[in-house]
């Protein structure tokens, strides 16, 4: 039996003039997500890729789980490959459709016909197709509006294709189609569900995380690196730049009014990452804020923190509950690695009143009493970089 996997394409199918380099992307991505399980050819034609193994023994169940993590695909399918002769299609397509038949109440056949020489029209394959299911699997009756199960024959120029029933794909646009941001990561539970959805959007992402030793452990920041290889598959390969952040926090803390050391410490850290993303040429931030969520992120307390940013900032969650961010980091298996309860940057030396309703001359004046600029100038300098490496996410 020879089985190839079908793409259908998202939203870049209707993206006129410019489809033809989304869809470059999206194979781009493909192939290096698929690279570590075999190789495959590629064909596309009217909005379907088709990856085709070229090896025996491929696992095409991985196949599928990879692809559905890739930003670009609506929907996908494994499909049979059967030589273009009515029969043999018949013959072929009962044993292949029999799993879903039998857990399915209603039908319909769907016929595509690339391929006008073929000697049967479309609705001849459905009539005729659909009459041999009946015959073969009695529980089912036709459905043409709602149907259970849509067992759908595409006749190409060189073989048939058969498939029964697409899956849902991630959606989105291919990672790499909306250029780049930098992605403030901490080791919670939000900032990675904001990666998914920016990358969904096309946005290829590189991931900062402060770090204050010995405050924060190494093992917090490893949990952060494994939060990263848990976003590889949707997001690929991330540039992730670890800022020593200690002195700095210990400096704020000497040095400015408790109530205010957060608001200050988070438009240090915007400073740093705005640094940073610059050097490489990064023109945006993300964020996993959500808005009224704790103190730091009241309306005014943003307004603070914004104050300090020269480049956009995107906030993917802002206006999510809760328990819509948890639903998501569960679904991309986020979830059980941001619960581990290693301390982060940003609960150290934390003021017991924070100022929910800063008022941004009074932070500004504080943050004005202390030259930070050496220190920042430092922790840009001292900042490593590892690259989190999707092949390392299995
Ligand atoms: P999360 O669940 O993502 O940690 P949070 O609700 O705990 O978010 P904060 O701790 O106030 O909120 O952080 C808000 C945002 O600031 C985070 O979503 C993240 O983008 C960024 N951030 C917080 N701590 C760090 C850190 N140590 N390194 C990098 N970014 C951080
Ligand atoms: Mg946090």
């Amino acid at each position: 039996m020879k089985e190839i996997i079908l793409l259908k394409e998202g939203e870049i199918a209707i993206k006129g003039l410019n489809k033809r380099s989304f869809e470059d992307s999206m194979i781009r991505n493909i192939r290096r997500r698929l690279k570590h399980l075999g190789k495959f050819s590629y064909e596309r034609s009217q909005s379907t890729v088709a990856i085709r193994p070229l090896e025996e023994d491929i696992d095409l169940d991985a196949v599928e789980e990879c692809v559905s993590k890739i930003f670009g695909i609506a929907a996908y399918c494994r499909a049979l490959v059967v030589k273009k002769d009515f029969e043999e299609i018949c013959e072929k397509t009962m044993p292949y459709i029999s799993e879903s038949a039998e857990n399915a109440k209603t039908f319909k056949v769907n016929a595509k016909r690339a391929d006008k020489k073929f000697p049967l029209k479309s609705p001849e394959i459905c009539a005729e197709l659909g009459g041999r299911i009946l015959e073969a699997f009695p529980h089912l009756t036709v459905d043409v509006n709602d149907p259970d199960l849509i067992v759908t024959v595409e006749v190409r120029q060189d073989h048939a294709y058969v498939h029964a029933g697409n899956k849902k794909g991630a959606g989105g646009i291919p990672v790499g189609t909306s250029g780049q941001a930098m992605l403030m990561l901490s080791g919670g539970i939000d900032s990675p569900v904001a990666a998914y959805m920016m990358a969904k959007r096309g946005v290829k992402l590189s991931a900062i995380h402060y770090v204050s030793p010995p405050y924060t452990s190494d093992r917090a920041r490893q949990k952060v690196e494994r939060l990263c290889e848990k976003l590889t598959p949707w997001c690929g390969d991330i540039a992730f730049y670890c800022v020593p952040f200690t002195e700095i926090q210990e400096k704020l803390r000497d040095n400015c009014p408790e109530e205010l050391f957060t608001i200050i410490m988070r438009r240090l850290m915007i400073e740093i990452a705005q640094r940073i993303a610059e050097k490489n040429e990064i023109p945006a931030l993300v964020t996993g804020e959500s808005i009224g969520q704790v103190a730091s992120q009241t309306m005014g307390a943003l307004v603070c923190t914004d104050a300090a940013c020269r480049m956009p900032v995107f906030r993917p969650v802002i206006g999510m509950d809760k328990t819509e961010i948890i639903e998501i980091a569960r679904r991309i298996d986020t979830f059980d690695i941001s619960v581990e309860p290693y301390e982060d940057c940003c609960t150290v030396f934390t003021p017991k009143h924070p100022k929910t309703r800063p008022v941004l001359a009074d932070v500004e004046a504080a943050q004005n009493g202390y030259d930070f600029e050496p220190l920042i100038a430092k922790a840009v300098e001292d900042t490593e970089l590892k690259v989190i490496r999707y092949e390392n996410a299995f």
